[in-house]
């Protein structure tokens, strides 16, 4: 064994920054297969209805009808909801805000966070789409 460590040539001066930089290269590259970062042509956003995408594409943005984005452009008095708990803002109203718990549970039984209502699948962004709708809210 010892013979044989003599005998190679690494790439690198010892085995353990090797180790790591493999590990690390692994997780780089499982992380891009996953994620990828943003490939225009690959969003589902694309296989939606116009209404649908430009719908998610405020959500996305934040540049919406909702209160926390039209107080900071000047349109809105206050960016508090109407729950009186928080400002208006996309994750508030997707997540967490009291008036749609009920509507919220109705779309996701399951529960999903705001990276799958958001980036999710065509049917994820679908969802969410359909949430703003029922909701009467006009992102
Ligand atoms: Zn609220």
């Amino acid at each position: 064994m010892q013979e044989d460590r003599n005998n190679q040539k690494p790439a690198c001066p010892s085995e353990r920054p090797c180790t790591k930089t493999l590990i690390k290269h692994r997780w780089k590259t499982a992380f891009k297969e996953r994620n990828g970062g943003y490939k225009p042509d690959q969003d589902p956003i694309h296989r939606l209805s116009r209404a649908e995408q430009t719908a998610i594409f405020r959500l996305r943005t934040g540049h919406c009808g909702f209160k926390a984005h039209l107080k900071r452009i000047g349109v809105a008095e206050s960016a508090l909801c109407d729950c009186g708990a928080a400002d208006q803002t996309v994750e508030h109203v997707l997540n967490t805000c009291t008036n749609f718990t009920l509507l919220r549970n109705q779309i996701w039984p399951e529960g999903a966070t705001l990276e799958t209502k958001l980036w999710g699948t065509s049917e994820d962004l679908k969802a969410t789409f359909q949430f703003t709708t029922a909701a009467e809210l006009r992102p």
